[in-house]
This record gives C-alpha cells, sequence and structure tokens, in this order.
C-alpha cells in the first residue's frame, strides 16, 4: 500500500505506514517514526536512553469505509540509564491512558455536540454510553480550560438569568461583538463575582459594556474595567419605564389590576395599537381620565429611549428633554414616580451612551433563551460547573 494512502487513511502525521492486516476489524499498522523518538528522558533529562525491547500499542482509530480500525503503533519502551525508569515515546494524536486516538475521540465529540444521542452512537460504534459521555466532557472541558487564557472581549454584555426554576441568579458575560457566551458565573452580588472578575486577562481592552440599570453590576465594572463605558440596555429601560407607570397607573385606577387587556393597551405604543385595542383604550380613559396624561407621558418618554445612531448635538437635546421629563415625574407625589425619578437621574450617563452607541443586550437575552433550554435538557442541573461546561461548549 502507498505510504501516501496510508497517511490519508489515519490522518495523523509523525507515523510511517507498515502493512495493514485482518483480524477482529481492520487493524493498521503505523511505526513512530524515528526522529520523534525520544532524546531525553522526560523525568531527569538524561540523554543516556536504553531501548527496553518492542511495544505496540493499539487504540480505537476513525472507522474506514464504515469499518471500525483499530491504530497499531509500533514503537519501543525506553529505560534511563540514570534513574533506571522505563517509559513510552510521546506519540502523536494519542493521549497517555486513552484507549482511543484523539480523532475518534473527536468525532464521537461532535456527533454528540450536534445533537446525536449518546445511545445512537454508543450503539453505532460498540462503545459504552458512559465512554460518550465522559469524551464529550473531556472535550468541553478542555475548551473552558483554553477560556480561562481568553482576552476579554472589546464589547461586553452582563446580565442575569436564573437557574433552578429561579432560585438561583447566574451572571452571564457575554461577548457582544462575536455573538459568543464569554463565560457564566454563579451569583449576581459584588462579593460573588469579585473572585471571577479579578482573574481576567486583559481588562483594559473592554471599551463598552452594556448592563442592565443595576448598581452592583456598576459597581463591578467601574472597578474592573477602567476603560470601559457602560451603556445601559434599552430594553431593560424601557421595561423600567412601563413598569413604573403601570404601578402608578393601577394605583390611580385599581379595577386595572384585574384587567390585563387594559394593561396591554396602555402598555403598546399609540402606532401599533390594534383597532380593538384603540377602542378599549377609549373606553378606559372615559372612566379614569386620569390616565391619559400618564399613559402620553410614558410613550413620549419610551420614544426618546428608543432613539438610536444620535450624534453628540442630538444627544444633547435628548438629555434636556429627559430632564424636563423627571422634572415633571419627580414632582408627582405617588411611590412608583418617585423611585423612577430616582433611578432616571442615577443613570444618566449610561442612558446618553445608550443613545450614541447602538450595542445592546439582545445577544445575552438571545442567550439565556438557549440556556434555558440546556437546562431543559438536562432536566436541570445540580452542579453548576456542569452547567457552565455545557453553556461553553454550545453558546461559547
Ligand atoms: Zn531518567
Amino acid at each position: 500500500m502507498s505510504p501516501m494512502f496510508n497517511h490519508l487513511k489515519i490522518g495523523l502525521k509523525g507515523y510511517d505506514p507498515l502493512q495493514d492486516s485482518y483480524h477482529n476489524g481492520l487493524h493498521i499498522h503505523v511505526e513512530l517514526k524515528p526522529a520523534l523518538e525520544p532524546k531525553r528522558c522526560p523525568y531527569c533529562q538524561c540523554s543516556r536512553l536504553l531501548s527496553k525491547g518492542r511495544y505496540q500499542r493499539k487504540v480505537r482509530h476513525l472507522d474506514c469505509f464504515r469499518e471500525p480500525s483499530t491504530l497499531v503503533v509500533h514503537t519501543r519502551r525506553f529505560l534511563c540509564s540514570a534513574c533506571s525508569r522505563s517509559f513510552l515515546p510521546e506519540l502523536p494524536g494519542i493521549r497517555p491512558g486513552r484507549q482511543s486516538s484523539e480523532l475518534f475521540r473527536q468525532s464521537i465529540y461532535e456527533l454528540h455536540h450536534q445533537g446525536v444521542c449518546a445511545r445512537t452512537i454508543a450503539h453505532k460504534q460498540a462503545i459504552g454510553e458512559a465512554t460518550v459521555e465522559r469524551i464529550y466532557q473531556q472535550f468541553t472541558c478542555r475548551k473552558a480550560a483554553e477560556r480561562i487564557d481568553l482576552k476579554c472581549p472589546q464589547y461586553l454584555g452582563i446580565d442575569e438569568h436564573t437557574l433552578h426554576k429561579g432560585q438561583r441568579f447566574c451572571t452571564t458575560f457575554c461577548d457582544l461583538k462575536n455573538h459568543r457566551i464569554f463565560d457564566v458565573q454563579p451569583g449576581r452580588s459584588e462579593a460573588e463575582l469579585h473572585d471571577f472578575l479579578c482573574k481576567l486577562k486583559e481588562k483594559d481592552r473592554v471599551r463598552v459594556v452594556c448592563i442592565d440599570l443595576s448598581s452592583p453590576y456598576r459597581r463591578l465594572i467601574q472597578m474592573h474595567f477602567p476603560n470601559a463605558q457602560i451603556v445601559a440596555d434599552r430594553f431593560h429601560v424601557v421595561r423600567i419605564l412601563n413598569y413604573h407607570f403601570l404601578q402608578l397607573a393601577r394605583l390611580l385606577a385599581p379595577t386595572l389590576k384585574s384587567n390585563r387587556g387594559y394593561l396591554a393597551a396602555m402598555r403598546k405604543a399609540p402606532e401599533r395599537l390594534s383597532s380593538k385595542q384603540k377602542q378599549r383604550l377609549d373606553e378606559l380613559f372615559e372612566t379614569h381620565p386620569v390616565l391619559q396624561p400618564i399613559y402620553q407621558q410614558m410613550h413620549q418618554l419610551r420614544e426618546i429611549m428608543n432613539s438610536k445612531h444620535q450624534t453628540k448635538k442630538q444627544c444633547r437635546q435628548r438629555l434636556k428633554d429627559l430632564l424636563q421629563h423627571i422634572k415633571n415625574i419627580a414632582a408627582c407625589q405617588a411611590q412608583p414616580m418617585q423611585t423612577l425619578a430616582r433611578t432616571l437621574s442615577n443613570w444618566l450617563e449610561p442612558i446618553a451612551c445608550m443613545w450614541r452607541f447602538t450595542r445592546n443586550n439582545g445577544i445575552t437575552e438571545g442567550f439565556h433563551r438557549k440556556m434555558k433550554l440546556i437546562q431543559r435538557r438536562a432536566y436541570g442541573f445540580k452542579n453548576f460547573n456542569n452547567y457552565r461546561l455545557r453553556v461553553i461548549a454550545q453558546c461559547g
């Protein structure tokens, strides 16, 4: 058989082909290239090595023409004359102690990653289901370990999500430029995230961080990312607006509480209302005239918040409008309005940045959806580390 064919067949460099044999399946015999044989003892670095005789290393390899194959590497066992320890040379593509080559393991990992279930793979390849799981675990662990050395992304989205039906909070770090999950960490408080953020590399690379209006996150960013501009997330800003205005509406018209149709109509922008909803709103404003100005102000504010790609000059104008609105809101003595005015004035700068930039946490929210599916598919995770590995494997 020509060496070219053998090289193509095994897909590994560093071996010379020998004659193949067929006995209980295909056996591909290869020899480690003499140039790759060890020159020094791995334990004491001594160069006086003796050969202990020939040695065959057999590992499961990729299927060849739909036939399972075994790779038989012919090599030698060595003995160090200084420390009298014996050892095997390092074999390219085969890790010590493994019963299959790295290419075979990678093919199993890829199949499982693409959604073929462990049972089907195990049945087809005549290996155990536990082996498939173990291989998957090893590859995801490797992927997650590479993450520690990763540089921080330039555009970072930080948001929280829940594990265990909302009993446990986690923080997502999302690379908004490359649309990837950078990492997930348990907890959302400063104390819980401090250690992780201290370990990150090249934190001064981060230019923009997008967050919801959460003060612990803001303090963490100011502490750890010195060059980052904090940008408020549009979706969360609008949600807070809606929430507080509707709280006020509920205070003024207690019957609203039980009528979700009215609430939905109030939440919707005037230009997007259906004719039925318009009718509903008119009815509502007739019985509670006080709600009409609230509705108007809420949507004026929402429109201000929705502007993007603004120039510096336009931003200044928007800020003026917003300050006027905050003044009006603060004049109202009701609790929800006081809270809203306080929140908005605390977050003026990130909101102004939000008008300048287009980055938002929409990508992060999309990944949260995917993470919920990962949780469901696994019927929940007891061990946070396993959950993190899955998320990095599938979203990272
Ligand atoms: Zn030695």
